[in-house]
């Protein structure tokens, strides 16, 4: 019998060792942390054998093929043994991807996965399709696939996930955008990070889709050197785009797919997604709707009508005329860069955080142009502070959300907005990014 070991036991792994014993193989999972209490119970209920705290090597080396979380990097100890001995290691997303037939829509980028990931599923869900929703969001992929029987997948898709992915086919694969993130984990090598994310594309053939931001120079110029074999649908919001695809004239976006139909034309206002960024993830959704046939009214009525997740621009509350606005999930500098962009009032700015390698002088002209004060949160604010000091007068450090919004609501006057929006990761001082979301939007609260 196949020998099959998961490395990790979260969400994916969890999913794929269910999935993998309901296939038949002999199943081991590993966990060198502690293993939540949900998924232990959920791996004793189906009988998986597992560990945690440690890695035991021979119950690991002597696996036919492994899937890896994609939270482990390719660096950890055990996997560059299992590299080193051949051993196959994919990810959750590949593994699960052999077992189902459902048409798949993928969709990676820097930023706004899982924005555009929901509002496509919304609108699938709303014209009756029967579809699943996984990858980084939802439920684990793999879960579904040994437990449901979906037409239709809406994967969000990492570039971590992406490197464990080798025979898979994505029918519509979307790139929104590449900018550095996680370079950590690419060698602070930004062509390495940027392959990863093209491997969206592999495998694919003229039947299926590719959909992608024309306006990302770092896309394109990838193109010219390595063409693409599917079929391309471009979306812009600086050029008129001829053929099918989407793109903004003036305030009116346009969707055009197939020649002899009326395209779907919308005002930006009427979208309940609001910012250019956002312009950008509906136009996406919109195109890889159409690739699937829904019908453009429905198209219509999902884009206005989407809820709008938290954590993204998340309005908080508004006190004694200061704007609080709850953009954790920020976690890069492209994401901030936007999140800045659409700030209309004086923005009193909360930012910091476990620095991935960031480059913060992107930043430096709309810094000058909209932020009065910087409010640090995060343990190490060095980059930050060399980084601003000659931009904005104010800079201040502090520790935690409490002290960071009671500092921010201080300086701030009426008609003012404070920001969290931290252009960092949180792993610093919080759990995760919805841990710090969620002790901002506590603090605002209790002012
Ligand atoms: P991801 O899943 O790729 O991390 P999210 O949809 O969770 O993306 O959004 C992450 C952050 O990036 C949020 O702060 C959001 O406001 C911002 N954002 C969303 N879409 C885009 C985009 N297309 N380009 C740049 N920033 C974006």
């Amino acid at each position: 019998m196949k020998r099959i070991v998961i490395l990790g036991s979260g969400e994916s792994g969890v999913g794929s060792a269910i999935l993998a014993r309901e296939k038949g193989y002999e199943v081991f999972v590993s966990d060198f942390g502690n293993i939540p209490e949900q998924y232990k119970s959920e791996l004793l209920k189906e009988n998986i054998i597992f560990e945690e705290g440690h890695h035991t090597e021979a119950l690991i080396l002597n696996a036919n093929e492994v899937i890896k979380s994609p939270g482990i990097p390719e660096t950890a100890p055990i996997v560059k043994k299992l590299k080193e001995q051949n051993t196959p290691v994919i990810s959750e997303i590949e593994f699960a991807g052999r077992f189902t037939n459902a048409k798949t829509i993928c969709i990676t980028g820097s930023n706004g996965k899982t924005t555009t990931t929901l509002l496509t599923y919304h609108i699938l869900k709303k014209a009756g399709y029967n579809v699943g929703l996984g990858g980084n969001v939802g439920k684990s992929f793999a879960l579904q696939v040994a437990r449901e029987n979906f037409d239709y997948y809406v994967l969000e898709l990492s570039s971590f996930q992406l490197d464990g992915m080798f025979d898979f086919k994505a029918d519509v694969a979307v790139l929104l955008n590449i900018t550095p993130d996680h370079l950590d984990r690419y060698e602070y090598n930004f062509d390495n990070y940027t392959r990863s994310k093209f491997r969206i594309v592999q495998n694919q053939t003229p039947q299926n889709y590719f959909v992608y931001c024309l306006d990302d120079t770092t896309i394109t110029t990838f193109m010219q050197n390595h063409p693409v074999h599917a079929t391309c649908i471009p979306f812009s919001i600086k050029q008129e785009i001829k053929g099918d695809g989407a793109y903004l004239n003036e305030k009116q976006l346009t969707l055009n797919y197939k020649p002899n139909q009326q395209p779907l034309i919308m005002t930006i206002e009427q979208l309940a997604l609001q910012g250019k960024h956002n312009v950008y993830n509906s136009m996406a959704a919109s195109i890889a709707a159409r690739i699937v046939d829904v019908r453009k009214e429905i198209i219509r009525e999902s884009l206005q009508d989407f809820q709008n997740i938290e954590h993204r621009l998340e309005f908080v509350a508004s006190i004694n005329g200061v704007e609080f606005i709850n953009d954790s999930k920020a976690t890069n500098v492209n994401s901030t860069w936007y999140a800045l962009e659409s700030m209309e009032k004086p923005v009193i700015w909360i930012c910091g955080g476990q620095d991935k390698g960031n480059d913060y002088n992107e930043l430096t002209d709309l810094v000058k142009a909209r932020v009065k004060a910087i409010v640090c949160l995060g343990k190490d604010n060095k980059k930050i502070i060399s980084a601003f000091k000659n931009v904005v007068d104010t800079i201040i450090e502090t520790d935690n959300a409490g002290d960071a919004v009671a500092t921010s609501f201080k300086l701030g006057k009426k008609g003012d907005v404070v920001l969290l929006s931290p252009a960092c990761a949180s792993f610093d001082l919080y759990k995760n990014y919805e841990d710090r979301g969620m002790q901002f939007k506590a603090a605002v609260r209790s002012l």
